[in-house]
């Protein structure tokens, strides 16, 4: 069994908000949520974060992204705009080491971030 929590939701053994998912992604939502619409992306494959992806990852990258559109279409927040945020290292707060997409959205964000 795997020892990485984005594995073990995506499989199933542990519980999570399903929001949608296709043969590739599966989308969630963020147990600790930082906006009103706050839905995690990931792979099903495991991959530790954005810098380990390579050009073999570029049909997935761009299948995160589709989803990341979907989840905002279907959570009501595509016309008034979302924010996507990868956190990669130490410095950017990144905690959970299996690549995720942040879908926040459903209110107004500052610039920069902190
Ligand atoms: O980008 P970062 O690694 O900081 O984000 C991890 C995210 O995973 C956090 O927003 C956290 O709330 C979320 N999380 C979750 N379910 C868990 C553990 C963490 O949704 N069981």
């Amino acid at each position: 069994m795997t020892d990485c929590l984005f594995c073990r939701i995506v499989a199933g053994e542990l519980p999570s908000e399903r929001v949608l998912d296709s043969e590739r992604t599966y989308a969630f939502r963020d147990i600790s949520p930082a906006a009103p619409v706050h839905v995690l992306v990931v792979p099903r494959q495991h991959i530790d974060n954005a810098a380990a992806l390579t050009a073999e990852h570029a049909d997935l990258v761009g299948e995160l992204l589709t989803t990341a559109r979907a989840v905002a279409d279907a959570e009501g927040v595509l016309e008034r705009g979302y924010r996507l945020v990868f956190n990669v290292g130490e410095d950017a707060l990144n905690s959970v080491p299996h690549l995720h997409l942040h879908v926040l959205g459903g209110r107004s964000m500052g610039w920069p971030p902190g």
